[in-house]
């Protein structure tokens, strides 16, 4: 299904009201009619008060039960309008934004939203890159520039890949913390994001000598020759400071990397509809998170406080 408002008026007229909302998502959901989550059959009743009932196992579910969008007290509307939001902007949105734009009285609603949100922004399966790839580290945050190899107080280390496409510029990218720039850190990354058979360019750094061993073949240049990763590396740094104001917490960078690589992989999309569309796709297939757990359950490091 390709079904999305091209533009702002389109959205605005398309989304006026709460049942159009949540007839879009039922669309989206269930295309070919309601399944039902616990026996997979087809039939069912629709009850009043807004859910749906198996006629054959008398599970009974509403719309965004399982869904991102579980336990929302919020109408589905102002959720459709934070999303049509996020993806309008060249470079995303902050929590201040959100909480302005929608008029929501608390900060930390506008927040998890955002998470939430971001969660989304993530397709279940991704490709990998394949190709030329050029992969090389780098660390977020701290003041101090990082060395090599053995990690540095109060910064992260993110593994970069990025598709060379020749004449066309850069492809696609993958963006990922890892604990360590050693041999088994870096195949690990490469591993999870990279088609075998790809040919990956990095510079001399012996952490990436275990390359071919795990099916790529290397080539190697100068570190500072590896341009395309220090493009988009700069261009991360300088969204993390604009949007975010570098007030991204250390448990949170690999949603904030998540997001970036969803808007980076899609700057060339006309279609900010389709981007609407795509994640409130995967907004009904991914698990729901509570604001606790969102707080809570961390990806990575340890808890802390240090800011990019
Ligand atoms: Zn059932």
């Amino acid at each position: 299904m390709l079904d999305y408002p091209n533009n702002i008026s389109e959205f605005e007229e398309r989304f006026a009201t709460e049942d159009a909302c949540r007839a879009y998502l039922f669309k989206l959901r269930w295309p070919d009619g309601f399944i039902c989550p616990r026996c997979s059959t087809n039939k069912v009743w629709q009850q009043t008060d807004g859910l749906y009932r198996c006629k054959s196992c008398d599970y009974k579910c509403s719309l965004t039960s399982g869904t991102m969008f579980e336990g929302t007290r919020k109408p589905l509307l102002l959720w459709f309008q934070a999303i049509w939001y996020i993806v309008s902007q060249k470079n995303g949105a902050s929590a201040k934004n959100i909480q302005r734009i929608l008029e929501l009285g608390s900060y930390q609603t506008a927040w998890a939203w955002l998470h939430k949100i971001r969660r989304a922004m993530v397709r279940p399966v991704r490709d990998n890159l394949s190709g030329l790839v050029e992969v090389d580290e780098t660390f977020i945050g701290g003041k101090k520039p990082g060395k090599r190899g053995r990690g540095a107080e109060g910064k992260i280390l993110v593994g970069v890949a990025v598709e060379d496409k020749g004449d066309e510029g850069i492809g696609r990218i993958r963006l990922g913390i890892i604990p360590d720039a050693s041999a088994s850190s870096l195949n690990e990354f490469v591993i999870e994001r990279v088609n075998k058979g790809s040919i990956i360019r990095t510079d001399n750094w012996p952490g990436y000598n275990g390359l071919k061993t795990v099916g790529y073949e290397r080539c190697v240049i100068g570190r500072k020759d590896l341009k395309l990763v220090h493009l988009v590396v700069s261009l991360l740094k300088r969204w993390l400071l604009g949007t975010h104001q570098g007030a991204v917490s250390h448990e949170h960078l690999s949603y904030y990397l998540d997001e970036y690589t969803f808007r980076f992989n899609r700057r060339t999309s006309k279609h900010r509809g389709m981007l609407f569309m795509r994640i409130l796709e995967n907004a009904v297939t991914i698990k729901p998170i509570s604001y606790k757990k969102i707080v809570k359950n961390i990806r990575g490091k340890k808890p802390s406080n240090h800011k990019i």
